[in-house]
């Protein structure tokens, strides 16, 4: 973890080998000249609890907040996350817009390449319901039974096919998910 934890991880420091995509990007962004950039190849590190993940991303100056957004989403999708500037052991600040994403890329370089060091927070998602079947309280996706009056299981308790014998309506969240009428009525939401 120690290695991790300097600012350029330590598979990054020798022998970076692009590939041959990333390549022609790099090298169109060097022959703009004096051109205005506005999207980089940025090797992105993002920090958890437990370990660090290194991927080589194409941002943009208008995007680069919900680029590193949906590229966490796409390599650690079970749980919702919030993005902090910083490493395993502390957070700075919260990244909030994609100027201040842009901002910390230009600030970091190391060599010619471009870094971003990003720590993952969970985002609390309370869905004021316990999971019937750990009794934890539940963050992030809830699990409704549809057939139960009152049974919602948690999203790890899902994953181990948990209550299999009915089947399980998925809420993201109170306010991002609608549950039809129709199952309002029968069920206690
Ligand atoms: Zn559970
Ligand atoms: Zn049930």
């Amino acid at each position: 973890m120690e290695e991790e934890l300097k600012l350029v991880p330590s598979n990054l420091r020798h022998g970076i080998k692009p590939k041959s995509g990333e390549v022609t990007n790099m090298q169109r962004l060097i022959q703009s000249g004096g051109a205005i950039v506005t999207s980089k190849v940025v090797y992105v590190t993002y920090y958890t609890q437990s370990g660090s993940t290194t991927v080589a991303t194409c941002l943009s100056l208008r995007d680069a907040w919900r680029e590193i957004r949906d590229k966490a989403a796409e390599i650690l999708p079970t749980v919702p996350w919030k993005f902090f500037s910083g490493n395993a052991l502390h957070s700075q600040y919260e990244f909030v817009s994609n100027e201040q994403v842009w901002n910390a890329i230009c600030s970091a370089r190391y060599y010619n390449f471009e870094y971003l060091e990003v720590r993952l927070e969970r985002a609390v998602n309370k869905q004021n319901a316990n999971c019937d079947n750990c009794h934890t309280s539940i963050t992030g996706h809830r699990f409704k039974c549809l057939e139960c009056s009152d049974f919602d299981i948690c999203s790890s308790c899902e994953g181990r096919s948990a209550h299999a014998e009915h089947a399980m309506l998925r809420i993201v969240g109170p306010e991002r998910t609608h549950i039809p009428i129709w199952v309002r009525e029968r069920i206690r939401i």
